[in-house]
């Protein structure tokens, strides 16, 4: 078991990529059926004025830390927190492990078209995968039921649902029992980013912990959400006091 670090009131595991992937090896080998979060601190901060994602977060079996803030703030509230471990890049290491270990993968979320362009990118690059099932993200609540079936029809081993913060986490809390799925993942932006209908901050700016700003540059939609960030600073300096 890995320690759980509180940020804000949401539980982070204190995991490498390593022990994530190890994890989720292990839930889908059992077939345990549960949900994974990856909580960088604009969805911490939105669990602080939101109980029931924060509620939902805290009950997922792994929560992992995605986002040089979310390690920031371990760290300056006195605990481990060993790396970053970003949801695109737990998903792409779990597809890449996928072939060998026989898992099969369904990709729910993104605009239509989306999931379809992820799956024949994931087929380029990971040989032998079987992505088998999408659907986009735009559907309606009457459509859950027919969606669900269509997911338990095609047994996945790891759901990954891209529906953005908070949709996709209430989403799959709601449905998990149904789904009959051993793991789901919120993914956000992944599917984009794999279709390439949006691009990734370059290596240095990931390394120089400003990924978040690339984002908010480069989705001018988004530059409202850049001011998550400040605000999350200094809520953790005011909670380490
Ligand atoms: N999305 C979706 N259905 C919706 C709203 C959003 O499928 O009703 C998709 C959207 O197309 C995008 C992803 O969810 O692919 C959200 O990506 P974003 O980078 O905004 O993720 P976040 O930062 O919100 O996790």
């Amino acid at each position: 078991m890995t320690e759980r670090v509180n940020i804000l009131g949401v539980g982070v595991d204190a995991v490498t990529m390593a022990e994530a992937v190890t994890a989720v090896r292990r839930y889908m080998d059992t077939r345990t059926g549960v949900m994974i979060a990856t909580a960088n601190a604009e969805m911490i901060m939105r669990a602080t004025r939101d109980p029931a994602l924060r509620d939902i977060l805290n009950a997922a079996a792994l929560v992992v830390p995605d986002g040089a803030g979310t390690v920031w703030a371990a760290h300056y509230l006195g605990y481990r927190m060993p790396e970053r471990v970003a949801g695109y890049d737990l998903a792409q290491e779990l597809l890449r492990s996928a072939p060998a270990e026989g898992r099969r993968i369904y990709f729910l979320g993104s605009a239509p078209g989306v999931a379809e362009r992820a799956k024949a990118k994931a087929e380029e690059i990971y040989p032998g995968i079987e992505i088998v099932g999408v659907r986009d993200g735009y559907f309606k609540e009457e459509d859950d039921a027919a969606i669900i079936d269509g997911i338990r029809a095609s047994h996945p081993d790891l759901l990954l649902v891209a529906l953005g913060v908070p949709k996709q986490e209430k989403w799959i809390h709601a449905h998990l029992t149904q789904l009959g799925v051993p793991v789901a993942i919120g993914v956000g932006g992944t599917l984009d980013v794999m279709a390439g209908v949006m691009k990734r901050a370059p290596r240095w700016m990931q390394r120089a912990k400003l990924e978040w700003l690339f984002r908010g540059l480069l989705q001018p939609q988004r530059a409202g959400r850049l001011l998550a960030l400040p605000k999350f600073v200094l809520k953790v300096h005011a909670a380490r006091k």
